[in-house]
């Protein structure tokens, strides 16, 4: 008989999965729910990409490909990055390398910077793997909390910073909160690391949902890219072209970052998926506004039925709101969520994403009738 305590690493007990989990097992106990809680986008992956994977795999397309990506979608990120961020990669300082998701490149990034000791520092709410990454390295993940306005400001980094601190995270639009930071909110942060000798990383997975009030003067999510190269800019194909089974992001950053990354993936992930590598190169041409605009007007719907009713930092991205549970109901997230299945709504406790547990997150990428259904009973049960 195998002794799994024991046997296991005590790392697994440093990491709770359980919150999504138990919101998962308890929504699928509903017949017909009304489901807020999912992470990614309800429309279908576009027909071009669609119809290239398929002829990848049907061209035999199928091996493994080069550990830093398939070399004519990384000419079409290289493009891509040029344009958008305005960075040289034919000079030796600059680097990129396509990732197995966007969480691939997250994993890489810690695996090559976080020693037992090192200290990181992470929004608070959090995108759920970020915490993670601490036991996965023996690293600190040191919680800048941003309550109420979610907004991570380099005046709320910077007293946290330590000789111990190797990566400031960044997350904009956010997951779980939907903020998006302002051009001079990531400049503050982008100079504060680059003089405190800290890498920021910046975890843009949502970039292309970013709605018109939030969007800067290139009329994009605002990244620190635009202000110096000294840093990892993550991003991702999942959230943006609804394909997040897939599997792709990619990482661009300093030049011996990125190595040391490849030579992390050529023993782990090995390659990203080569179908999907093949499938994303035309992503950039496909015109993705109206789904943008579509989930715009879904945010609007959200703020109109809890604005009223709860504290709701307006949400200026990505696909989630992360609204308050009302003091005078007394409840923590984790009891307003589990009423909530009562009335046939599934949404996440606020505590899977924090060190509290006074908010919940909604995700509004669902059908605009559905959504309405589930806010006018969200709405109800915050007025007690
Ligand atoms: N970062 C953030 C902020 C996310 O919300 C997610 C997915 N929920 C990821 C990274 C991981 O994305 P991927 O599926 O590309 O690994």
């Amino acid at each position: 008989m195998l002794d799994e305590g024991q046997l296991l690493s005590h790392r697994t007990g440093q990491i709770d999965a359980s919150g999504i989990r138990r919101a998962f097992q308890l929504g699928a106990q509903l017949e017909n729910p009304i489901n807020l809680s999912i992470g990614q986008p309800h429309f279908p992956v576009p027909d071009p990409l669609k119809t290239a994977a398929i002829e990848a795999i049907q061209s035999d397309s199928n091996g493994y490909t080069l550990t830093g990506g398939h070399p004519p979608l990384r000419s079409s990120i290289e493009s891509m990055l040029q344009e958008d961020i305005g960075w040289d990669f034919t000079s030796d300082d600059v680097d990129f390398m396509v990732t197995s998701g966007t969480s691939g490149a997250l994993v890489l990034a810690a695996w090559a910077m976080l020693d037992p000791g090192d200290e990181f520092i992470i929004p608070d709410p959090f995108f759920v793997i970020y915490p993670a990454l601490g036991p996965m390295t023996g690293a600190t993940p040191v919680y800048c909390d941003l309550y109420p306005d979610f907004r991570m400001t380099a005046d709320r980094v910077e007293p946290l910073l330590t000789p111990k601190t190797k990566i400031v995270m960044v997350n904009s639009p956010a997951n779980p909160t939907g903020i998006v930071l302002t051009d001079e909110e990531m400049r503050d942060l982008a100079e504060l690391c680059r003089s405190r000798g800290v890498l920021l990383l910046s975890d843009e997975i949502y970039d292309l949902f970013t709605y018109s009030a939030a969007r800067d003067a290139r009329d994009r999510a605002p990244s620190p890219a635009l202000h110096g190269q000294d840093m990892l800019i993550v991003r991702g194909f999942g959230k943006n072209y609804g394909c997040t089974g897939w599997r792709l992001g990619f990482a661009a950053g300093p030049t011996w970052l990125i190595q040391q990354m490849i030579k992390f993936q050529q023993y782990s992930f090995v390659c990203a998926p080569s179908m999907a590598q093949h499938a994303v190169m035309a992503a950039h041409q496909v015109d993705m506004s109206p789904w943008v605009e579509a989930y715009e007007h879904k945010r609007d719907l959200v703020l109109k039925h809890l604005a009223p009713v709860t504290n709701v930092a307006a949400p200026e991205g990505a696909f989630y709101a992360f609204p308050e549970v009302p003091a005078s109901l007394g409840m923590t997230g984790t009891q307003f969520t589990e009423s909530l299945l009562d009335h046939n709504v599934i949404a996440i406790p606020g505590g899977v994403f924090s060190n509290r547990d006074s908010h919940m997150r909604i995700s509004y990428a669902t059908e605009d009738e559905a959504l309405e259904a589930g806010l006018k009973a969200i709405a109800q049960a915050m007025k007690g």
